[in-house]
């Protein structure tokens, strides 16, 4: 691990995507909850990740 890397902003998505069930489109990403903006099937996200 190089010291250079220190305070280097980065940016990280534990679950930026999510295909809808239905439809197997990506469905958008809300703060609390996947939406599918073809079927309207909605996912809420898991806590305490
Ligand atoms: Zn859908």
């Amino acid at each position: 691990m190089a010291k250079d890397a220190k305070g280097k902003k980065g940016f990280v998505f534990k679950e930026a995507e999510k295909m809808c069930p239905k439809c197997g489109v990506r469905m958008g990403s809300h703060a609390d909850r996947f939406s599918c903006g073809k079927c309207g099937y909605t996912e809420m996200k898991k806590k305490g990740a």
